[in-house]
């Protein structure tokens, strides 16, 4: 924040709301503003979102969440719903398969599935047989298994994109290739000039610590860098869901607070010290094309470095060929993707009249951080009612075949409310009326 000079914007830069951040969560405040109605701008100094929100695994991981992550994952998952039908992304309603390949694996399973019945959106135990049929791993390595029902898979890579364009032909105003240099309350200075707002969103992810400095040290903010790849695997069969291992049930708060996790995390560790030290979440997501996504690793600094350790990335292909039944693999992409990390899950601090900075805190801002927007943007600026409904169903998926694309799924309408990306018309189709602000 700057105590700032006098505003000199244009009515071209006035806005009810002005949002930093073109991630999830900048999205979701997006939705939120225009659904009630709101006139809207969202800035990035990008050309379009290439944050954590398209390097992820696309896992929208509500059932092993508690506390107000699973409230905000619960809020997310009708909100991803609607905006895979409306938008026109690819999202399907797989759950989550959890591997156990040992005894104390399995047992954590049913002490969660104890804890929490299925009335509650519980957990399904897999026989092995059962994991088996629902995922390629190796017969000889499997004990066991659950499903989660109610979680989703996106592929992240396009569905922030088709949100932009989505929004856009709703009336949101991207700002891109526009970098925010301070915020106040009714003001956000840019590079471009200034712009007017009566509210402001901070979703700058990790970057809260270069436009809130002080906000960021005090929430004890630091950058958590993850390694990722994507290959090309010979499988016998499909992935159906995203694919946990005991490394994310030790992770994951609602297994990890459970009594017998913190035996196997020892175990898990004792075992296997080289994974433990790359913080391993071994995890696999399959993509629509059939590529599978391998990772990942975290490290965790105020400014991690930039150097991928190969060593990392042969522990990930090493621990797929132990535990799927695959031919061979083809290493088609590595990355590091960061994330904002701190003792709380999430940041929500109001830091001036007005201005509210939000972020998820840990890696799990893609199954919280809609919802996370959706709910805190109307507590905090006291919102009313939305004029159009974010709690999708079941129903409303639409494009959500796997094989369902986005650019099958949207039909020619332009606009010009994309400034600055790589698109400056935007091609869109299939608003919903309601949603219209
Ligand atoms: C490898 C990896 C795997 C993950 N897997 C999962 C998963 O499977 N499930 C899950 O739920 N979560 C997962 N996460 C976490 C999730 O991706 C993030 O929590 C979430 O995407 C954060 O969204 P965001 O909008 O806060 O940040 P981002 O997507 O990073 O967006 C922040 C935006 O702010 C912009 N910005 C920053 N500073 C400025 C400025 N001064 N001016 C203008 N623009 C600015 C940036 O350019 C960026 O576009 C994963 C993360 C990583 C890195």
């Amino acid at each position: 924040m700057t105590d700032g000079k006098a505003m000199t914007t244009s009515a071209n830069d006035r806005f009810d709301v002005a949002i930093v951040g073109s991630g999830i969560v900048g999205l979701g405040a997006a939705y939120a503003a225009v659904r009630r109605g709101l006139r809207v701008v969202v800035v990035d100094r990008t050309d379009r979102p290439v944050g954590a929100t398209i390097r992820n695994f696309g896992h929208l991981c509500i059932g092993a969440q508690d506390g107000p992550a699973r409230a905000y994952g619960e809020a997310s998952r009708g909100i991803w719903l609607r905006l895979a039908a409306d938008a026109g992304f690819w999202a399907r309603e797989s759950g989550t398969l959890v591997v156990a390949r040992a005894d104390d694996e399995r047992a954590l399973l049913e002490e969660a599935a104890q804890a929490e019945g299925e009335a509650s959106g519980g957990i399904r135990l897999l026989s092995p047989a059962e994991v088996t049929g629902l995922a390629p791993v190796r017969p000889e390595v499997v004990r066991g298994g659950a499903h989660v029902p109610g979680d989703l898979q996106v592929n992240p890579r396009e569905a922030a994109g088709a949100i932009v364009r989505h929004f856009a032909a709703l009336g949101v105003e991207f700002r891109f290739r526009t970098a925010v240099t301070a915020v106040r309350t009714g003001l956000v200075q840019t590079t471009r000039g200034d712009i007017a707002a009566e509210d402001v969103v901070v979703a700058v992810n990790h970057d809260v610590d270069q436009l809130l400095p002080e906000v960021a040290e005090r929430a004890g903010v630091v950058r958590c860098a993850l390694d990722m790849m994507r290959v090309s695997a010979d499988l016998p069969s499909p992935l159906q869901a995203p694919l946990l291992t005991g490394w994310s049930l030790v992770r994951y708060r609602r297994f990890a607070g459970l009594g017998t996790a913190t035996a196997l995390r020892e175990r898990l560790h004792a075992e296997r010290p080289e994974l433990a030290a790359l913080d391993l979440n071994q995890m696999y997501a399959q993509l629509p094309d059939g590529t599978l996504l391998l990772g990942d690793s975290h490290h965790k600094a105020v400014q991690p470095d930039p150097f991928q350790p190969e060593a990392g990335f042969d522990a990930f292909l090493t621990e797929a060929r132990e535990l799927f039944d695959v031919g061979g693999m083809r290493v088609l992409e590595r990355w590091q993707g960061v994330y904002a990390a701190a003792g709380e899950e999430f940041l929500i601090e109001e830091v001036a009249p007005r201005v509210l900075a939000l972020a998820a805190t840990t890696g799990i801002g893609m199954t919280t951080g809609l919802g996370l927007a959706e709910i805190e943007t109307a507590r905090v600026f006291g919102w009313g009612a939305s004029t159009g409904s974010a709690t999708g169903s079941a129903e409303v998926i639409g494009a959500g075949s796997a094989d369902a694309d986005a650019s099958t799924a949207v039909s020619g309408v332009q606009t010009p409310a994309i400034v600055g990306g790589a698109a400056t018309t935007a091609d869109v189709g299939g608003i919903a009326q309601e949603e219209n602000a």
